[in-house]
Parts: structure tokens; sequence; C-alpha cells
């Protein structure tokens, strides 16, 4: 009997019988399937996750297994291990967990089969076997003797296939100019020392550039000769060679840190822990230091950011460090074909290798690992809370465990939670205070904008006047403004509406170059101009900024031949996008950078002196009781974009709330007083770390009269059993977004000691709603948007 989750809806674990004409050494657990579901003969991809010979009980006929996928497990039983886990602890099946960690063509059925067809190959597409006797009819002998079982192509969904098209060419593909680089690189790896006649014989134009950018970058050397000759022109006057990245000499702090790391690498025993080190102070050396011994010790590596842009300045660095080294690049923008094969790949690879990533990549099988890098690990990216929730941090911590490596968190801003853990000696830690190289930590200071009336625009005189004069100097500027867009909110002139999303009730937001209003919640959007639903007018009055009138209003103040670059959702929509505005600003091709919190992270741009926070208290009033956390984070992340060359750096933040006890310690930089202070808030007001926190959130279609009704009932059952329980049942409240999509939301705030109590109300709450109800409900374990 197998037991089998099944990929796709309803991914539950079903048992299955073994067909008798396929021998039962067969099968094998973490094995991919075909089964049949349901009486209409439905087929549906799944993983055999046990095996056991028990028979049935009588009268009862189970369907029998089809098809194995694959003639090899794909996941070995560490893999299905953590499923279990995570599965547990979201109290979700394991069929959900694995539907929402595999790559989109592992989770079909849509393989095709060669099947010799009295004696001739016919291929077929599993979903066209009218029947089972159409596979009995061929000996699974026979197949895979003709190595007949293969997979030819594996397709995926409709929506799946939009969007992959549009990232066919996704940012952090390589640029014209930069694939010359690469070449010409690719060239020098394999032939060692050249001259640069050499190489101008073999690739031809546009060489010389190439050169001179490798040679800045410092990933060749090109000079006199020192030794030898060229090897292939036997030229005995090289002047460029190719010079491996012998990796940095470490700074003293870097090799405490190194050194106290390493020790722990070869400890034994569950251990994780933080590397805290200022914005700028070689956090990335360290990682790749300690990757290079994992290594050594037969070990592989994963380093994960939060998002592809940081992910793929990793994957650079590994690159150069490591240019012998199986590097594999994973996640969640590239096509499925891509992710599979990789994933494929790494299934059946024995040598120990480097994976770089997002939190996708965690989920990769992998060679033991002997060291997981979370890189700025207090980013709320690491946290995925739509379809499979899970937190990175938390199943890295779980690998790192089972394969009993190193899990390394690090950060300049780190999560309050980690800290404490640090605190409470759960985790170990090392402090890095100092800037590599030149860079000292800039000059920070708070501007009061509380009095400054809406005709004087965002930024105050004192703000303009040092744009104005750091651009003079031809030295650089970024201004964050967390708010995308043109104006969150769009007024009738005539009676005052304000213009909504007709499925979430929020403000929408106008986008002036794309001439619309627009929905940042669910990307509902109308051209503009559009006629006013309450009295039918056409003009509206545009209020606040967002990045886009941020830029506009810039390009008015400041001198006419200043070049102005803006990054954020909508300016990096088009594939490459991101990549090319980073690059050309990194570059000097623009003096000011205006953007999200997309450009606090972790960039690294030398010639910028002056930082501004355009909205310091955006963040500050969040129903969120994380809210000065990450306020703290965002601003010193953004501070810390500053300064990074030789020159000294300033950071100015505009505020209305001068007052709150954030800004001291985002002025300083000063991490330790800041997490101080809020640690103590939080043991006063009983909030993580001090209890457990999780989110119950439920929804239900706009029009469906009953939904009220089982949203109160839901309350009382949540609060009988909370007493029970010891579980304190805060709500039913509406969610921030009281509506979205077309689904009126509430949810429910539960508090406890322990997490066991709390997924035991859930589990109950679930069971209380019949099967087939339009009332949705899900498990948000320690949210991070509230
Ligand atoms: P962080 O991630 O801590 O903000 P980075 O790792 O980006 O800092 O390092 C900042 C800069 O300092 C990078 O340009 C890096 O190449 C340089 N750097 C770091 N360590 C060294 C070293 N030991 N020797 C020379 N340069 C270094
Ligand atoms: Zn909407």
């Amino acid at each position: 009997m197998l037991a089998i989750s099944l990929l796709s809806p309803p991914y539950a674990t079903l048992s299955y019988a073994t067909p008798a004409w396929l021998d039962i050494s067969v099968w094998k657990c973490g094995q991919r399937v075909i089964v049949p579901l349901g009486k209409g003969g439905m087929l549906r991809a799944g993983i055999i996750v046990s095996i056991d010979d028990s028979s049935v009980k009588d009268g009862v006929v189970l369907k029998e297994c089809l098809w194995p996928a694959e003639r090899e497990p794909l996941l070995q039983p560490e893999y299905l291990a953590m499923v279990k886990q995570l599965a547990l602890r979201h109290v979700v099946t394991e069929g959900e967990v694995l539907g929402g960690l595999l790559p989109a063509g592992l989770r079909t059925t849509k393989i095709r089969l060669r099947v010799l067809d009295g004696g001739k190959p016919r291929t077929m597409a599993m979903r066209d076997v009218a029947n089972m006797s159409d596979i009995e009819r061929c000996s699974l002998g026979v197949l895979w003797a003709s190595n007949a079982v293969e997979v030819l192509d594996s397709t995926f969904d409709a929506e799946e296939q939009e969007l992959c098209s549009l990232l066919e060419d996704p940012p952090w593909s390589v640029r014209p100019s930069a694939k010359r680089q690469i070449e010409v690189l690719d060239f020098l790896y394999d032939k060692g020392m050249l001259s640069r006649k050499r190489l101008l014989q073999e690739l031809g134009s546009g060489v010389s550039a190439a050169l001179n950018t490798l040679a800045e970058r410092g990933l060749i050397r090109i000079g006199p000769r020192e030794e030898g000759t060229c090897e292939a022109c036997q030229d005995d006057d090289p002047e460029c060679f190719f010079e491996a990245d012998e990796g940095f000499v470490l700074y003293p702090e870097q090799q405490t840190v190194f050194d106290e790391f390493s020790a722990l690498m070869h400890a034994d025993g569950a251990r994780s822990a933080l590397l805290y080190g200022i914005t700028g102070s070689g956090k990335t050396v360290v990682y790749l230091e300690l990757a290079a011994e994992a290594l050594a010790n037969g070990r592989s590596v994963m380093l994960l950011a939060p998002e592809v842009a940081l992910a793929c300045k990793l994957e650079h660095a590994v690159h150069s460090r490591f240019p012998s080294q199986d590097c594999f690049f994973y996640n969640g923008y590239q096509s499925p074909t891509e992710r599979e094969k990789t994933f494929r790949t790494l299934a059946e690879r024995t040598a120990p290798c480097i994976i770089v990533g997002t939190r996708s990549a965690l989920f990769l099988p992998s060679p033991t690992l002997g060291l997981i890098v979370l890189d700025e690990e207090h980013d709320t990216s690491f946290k995925q809370d739509e379809g499979l929730v899970y937190q990175a941090k938390e199943v890295a911590y779980y690998r790192a465990q089972q394969s009993n490596g190193l899990l390394l968190l690090g950060s300049a801003t780190p999560d309050v939670k980690t800290f404490h853990a640090v605190q409470q000696k759960a985790v170990s830690m090392g402090v890095m205070r100092e800037r590599a190289g030149e860079g000292e930590l800039p000059e920070v200071s708070l501007l009061n904008i509380k009095n400054m009336k809406r005709a004087d625009g965002i930024l105050a005189a004192e703000t303009k006047r040092q744009i104005r004069e750091t651009v003079e100097r031809g030295e650089q500027v970024v201004i964050l403004l967390n708010r995308r867009g043109y104006s969150p909110l769009m007024y009738c002139l005539d009676c005052g509406q304000v213009a909504r999303c007709p499925h979430c009730e929020v403000g929408l937001t106008y986008h002036k170059e794309r001439e619309r209003l627009i929905c940042h919640y669910c990307g509902y959007s109308v051209t503009y101009p559009v006629v006013c639903s309450k009295c039918k007018g056409l003009h509206y009055l545009p209020m606040g900024e967002g990045t886009e009138k941020l830029e506009e209003y810039l390009a008015e103040i400041l001198p006419p031949d200043t070049k102005i670059l803006r990054l954020d959702r909508d300016s990096t929509r088009r594939p490459g996008k991101m990549q090319r505005i980073l690059d050309a600003f990194a570059n000097q091709e623009a003096q000011v950078l205006v953007g999200t919190q997309m450009l606090s992270k972790g960039h690294h741009f030398p010639n910028v002196t002056l930082a501004v926070v355009a909205d310091g208290d955006l963040g500050l009033n969040l129903p969120d009781y994380r809210a000065a956390e990450r306020t703290f984070q965002l601003l010193v992340q953004a501070s810390g974009r500053a300064g990074r060359g030789e020159k000294a750096g300033r950071v100015l933040i505009q505020t209305r709330d001068p007052e709150h006890y954030c800004w001291q310690f985002v002025g300083s930089a000063d991490y330790d007083g800041f997490y101080a202070e809020e640690i103590e808030r939080r043991r006063k007001r009983k909030y993580p770390p001090f209890v457990k926190l999780a989110l119950v959130r439920v929804s239900y279609p706009l029009d469906w009269r009953k939904g009220m009704e089982w949203v109160e009932s839901l309350t009382e059952i949540a609060r009988a059993l909370g007493k029970e329980h010891n579980v304190r049942v805060l709500g039913h409240t509406p969610s921030p977004l009281p509506v979205l999509r077309g689904r009126k939301r509430f949810q429910w705030t539960l508090k406890s000691d322990g997490w066991v109590s709390i997924r035991t109300l859930y589990y109950a709450m679930r069971k209380a709603v019949p099967r087939g109800s339009k009332l949705r409900l899900s498990l948000d374990i320690d949210p991070v948007n509230m």
C-alpha cells in the first residue's frame, strides 16, 4: 500500500494499491507518481510519502497507483521529513507543502511517455492515456529497457506561461556589454595568461573595452609581465592576465569573526549564529571565506538574499571568488523550466556545490549542507505569507540541523527576535563595528517638517539646498520615499469623493506616467481621467506624493542638466530594468536616484554622499507591533547607502513626529540602544518574543450573506476554546484591508505561551467549517504583516 501526497488540489494524502503487473520494488519513498483521482479518472501527480505492506480492510478496494514518473526518487527521506515538519507547523497537508515548493513542471501530470506499441515506439501524453489498459499493454520491462519512460517535456499552466513570457529577459540576465566581459573572462579562465594581441585575434572587436572594465572591477589584472609567457601565442611579454580572486585579506574584525564561526562550523549539534555587522563592514567577504572552508570540507553551501537583485550580487561575488566551483542560481522569477532543471540536477547530485538564491532556493535538494547563510536576515521577505506560509529562517535552521551544519544570519539591523535569541544565548554572535576600507558611517540629522505647508512641496528648503549642493559638487544623492506612483489619493474637486478600488475599497493611486489609477493591493486599474462615481464630475485633485511626483518635482528644482533616475515597482516592471537602473546609477550616469524601500537594500554606491528620507514617518503609524522596528531597519539601511566611498556621507530625515523614540537611535545607527528600548516595550505589552502570536485570517465573497454569521460563530468557538487552552483570542476584527479582490476579510489575533495550543485552536476552527464552504480560513504563524 502506498501513501501518496497529491501535488495539486485536493492536496490530500491518499492510499493506493500497487498494481500487480509491476514489481513492488519499483516503488520508492520520495518518488513522483501519477495516480487516478475520483470517479472521472482524473490524473494527478503525487509523491510517495510512505510504503507499507499492510493490507486494507475487507471490502475496501483501493485504486491502483498508475505509474512512476521517474525511476529514482526525486526526494530523499530527510527532505520528506522536512515537508512533514512544515505541514505540522503550519497545519496544512504535506501535499500543500509539496505543491507550494516544487517547481511547476514537477507538479503536473503532463509528462509524455514513449510507449512501445507492438514493438514500435509511440509518444503519448499521460493525460491522453484513455485507460489503464493502454499502459498495461506495455510491460514495464520493455518500457525501461528501451529507456522508454522519459520526460520529453513538461508544460505548465497558462497563467504561469504568461508570467514567464513576461520574464523571459529577467532583470538579472546579462546585458550585451557584460556579455562581452563574460566571454573575455571565460576565455581567460581557460587559457590563463594571454597577451592583448592574442585576445583581439581570438575574440575580435570590443575586447579592449571589456578588458578595461574587467580590470577596473578588479577581476583581471592588466600589466607588465611578471613571469611566464602567453600560453596561446608564446609571446613572452603578455600584457594581460587573469587573476583568480584569492579572496580578500581579512580585516582584523573580519578575521576574529571568521575564526569564531569557522570553529562553530566544525562543532557538533544544532547551532546558529548572527553576524551583526554595520552596513559596509564587509559581511559578504566573511560569508565567502566560510563558504570556502565548508567546500574544502566537502560540504555544500547555501547563500540566500531577501530579493533577486541582492541574490544576483551574491552570485557575482561567488563567481569571482570561486571561478571553477559549480554554483546554482535559483529564484522565483526564473522560468519554470529553468527551475525544474536546477531542481532535478540537484536531486541527483552528490558532489558539494554552492547554491545562491532567494527564499525559495532553500527548498532545493542539496548534497550535505555545511553552511546556510541568510543575508539581511531582518528582511520580511524571508517570510512567505501567501500560499504556502513559511519563515525561511526556521526552515534554514531545520535544514542546517538535519545536516549538522551551521546557520548564519547576517544583518546590520537584526530582527529583534534574533537579537533576543542571542541575549538568551540560543544563538552565537560575531560583531563588526567598522566599515571595511575607507567608508565612515554617515552623520544623520532630523528635519522637523511638521509645520511645512502643502504648497511648499514635499522637500523642506534645507533639504533642497543640500541636494542641490551635493549635485553641484558632482556627488550623488539617493532619496527614499516609500510610496510609489504619483499621488496616493485622488479627490473629486466637485464633491470631495475619493476614487476607490471597487474590489478593495482602498484609495486608488494615480500613476501619471501610465495615465492610470491603480489599486496597489489587487492591481485593478482604470485609465485616467475617470468619471467620479458620485457626482459624475471629471476633475480630480491629486493629494500627497509618491515617487513619480517627487521625481517630477526634483526635475523642477535642480539644474536642468541633472539626470534623475527612479527605482520602484513601476520603473522596474520591464525585464532587465532594475539592473539597468542600478548599474546606470553605480556608473554615475545620473546624480539622483529616487526610490521606494527597494533602494535601501544592500547596494553599494561609493559616490553617494547624501541620503534623504522624504517621509520618515510613513511606517511608524502602521497597526503592527513591529512598526518601530521596521522603520528603524529601513532608515538605518537607507542611511547605510551614504558614505560608502572615500567621501563622508550625510543623511537627512524629514519627519512630522520628531519626538518618536525611534529617532534618537536612528541618528547614530544605534541598534543596541534601539533594541534595549524596544524589547522593554514588547515585554510590557506582551508581544513577541515574549508570547507566541498568530493570525487566523478568514474571507468570504462580498455578496455572501451568511458570511458574517459564520465569522461570529467562529469567534464564539475560538473564545470558548481559548479559555480551555490558555489562548487569548482578540477579534474578530476587520483586516487592515477589509475588502480585497472581492472578498470581505476578518482576522483573529491569537496569543499564547506555546504554538501547540494555537494550532489546536485553529484546527478546531477549521473543522467547524463544512467542506465546500465559501469561507476561506488560513493560519499565519508569527505574521510579518498584521
Ligand atoms: P556589507 O555587506 O557588510 O554591507 P560588503 O560586504 O558589501 O559590506 O563590503 C563593503 C565593501 O568593502 C565591498 O566593496 C567589499 O569588497 C569591501 N571589502 C570588504 N572586506 C574587505 C577586505 N577584507 N579587503 C578589501 N575590501 C573589502
Ligand atoms: Zn483593489
